[in-house]
């Protein structure tokens, strides 16, 4: 058989060229032109005083459009930030609110009805004086806290027509409890927006994930043991937990810390009391709707001790609770868990 050379170098050339042209035509129709196989991004990074860490499967990465929303919410909600609106409201510069103010103030007013007071962002001058906060610490006395209650109360401040009103103008807000969680939603969303299906948003330990993980299984969220670990190093789990669609956020008394004499002081705050909350919750892991939600009802529990906790939290539909409580002697740790709590049933 004889091959006929001319007769395939004719019916080539206009082979190539219409090969060509589809693959020119595809390259103009792409939006993203170098890869359009969806691959797995990691980004790390620090904010808020603690990281983050984002993983997330597309065709693009998305870092820039994260960092500059962080940023944003940084600008509303951080009060280490001295130009945020949270900020310029406690330093009376300003009375405007904004949306992530608002979106904030709504679920935290929610959550101190809820939690009977346990949970109030007005405790800032609290938490600042028993140095957990954005000021330094006081020298702490009964007088003094006594006059500090005075300034702290959920009720003693309102949102209307964005602009936030104070019964007392020494009231400061620290949202510090509640803003991880909220800044997970917030860029889970943004991810969602650009059409992301798989994704895991962790910040400074509150958690959003979607999907699966780039081993093709569901995410796997670790809680962490709770024992003494002020440099945040200690990585023993407790429970893992696999999800392919969860927000949660757990509070504990195990990484801010300090011992005044023999008695050992945690950064959550019983505004009924002035003082740091001593119940038997060394953590309090709750998933939710919302990661902002999970954030602000964990901080509740570690307030409330378990009893109140597990009341509370069966109460409000779709959230589920994971408390590591002490018992009598302090040496020993049960783990109570409302019953759709999501640990792995195997
Ligand atoms: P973490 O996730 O680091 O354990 P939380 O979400 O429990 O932290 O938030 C603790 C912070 O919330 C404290 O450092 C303080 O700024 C603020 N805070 C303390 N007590 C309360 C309270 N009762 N209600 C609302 N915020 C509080
Ligand atoms: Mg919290």
């Amino acid at each position: 058989m004889t091959i006929n050379k001319e007769r395939i170098y004719k019916m080539g050339l206009p082979l190539i060229f219409l090969a060509g042209a589809a693959f020119f035509l595809m390259w103009e129709h792409d939006d993203n032109p170098r890869n359009d196989k969806q691959e797995y991004y990691h980004h790390t990074g620090k904010v808020f005083g603690t990281y983050y860490n984002i993983r997330y499967s597309s065709t693009k990465d998305y870092e820039k459009e994260i960092l500059e929303k962080l940023a944003d919410f940084d600008g509303s909600m951080s009060t280490f930030n001295p130009q945020s609106t949270i900020s310029l409201i406690n330093t009376n510069q300003s009375d405007t609110t904004d949306f992530y103010f608002e979106q904030m103030y709504a679920v935290a007013q929610e959550v101190s009805i809820l939690s009977n007071g346990a949970f109030d962002i007005t405790v800032a001058s609290l938490v600042n004086a028993w140095g957990f906060g954005f000021r330094n610490k006081e020298t702490v006395t009964p007088e003094l806290i006594d006059s500090l209650r005075g300034l702290v109360g959920y009720k003693s401040i309102s949102v209307n027509n964005h602009k936030l009103s104070k019964n007392d103008s020494r009231t400061m807000i620290d949202a510090s409890a509640i803003a991880k969680g909220q800044a997970c939603d917030v860029v889970a969303q943004l991810l969602t927006n650009k059409g992301c299906k798989n994704m895991l948003v962790d910040i400074g330990g509150e958690v959003v994930c979607k999907g699966v993980s780039d081993s093709g299984k569901p995410w796997r969220i670790g809680i962490t043991k709770p024992q003494d670990d002020p440099t945040g190093t200690n990585t023993d789990l407790q429970e893992v937990i696999s999800s392919t669609d969860l927000c949660m956020a757990t509070s504990g008394n195990y990484r801010q810390f300090y011992y005044d004499g023999d008695i050992r002081r945690s950064h959550t705050i019983d505004p009924r009391t002035g003082y740091p909350a001593e119940s038997d919750i060394l953590s309090a892991t709750i998933t939710a709707p919302t990661c902002m939600l999970a954030d602000a009802l964990a901080t509740a529990c570690m307030v409330l001790g378990s009893d109140s906790a597990l009341a509370m939290i069966d109460n409000i539909p779709d959230a589920n609770a994971y408390l590591i409580c002490s018992v009598a002697d302090k040496d020993t740790m049960i783990v109570i868990t409302t019953p759709n709590f999501p640990i792995n049933k195997q």
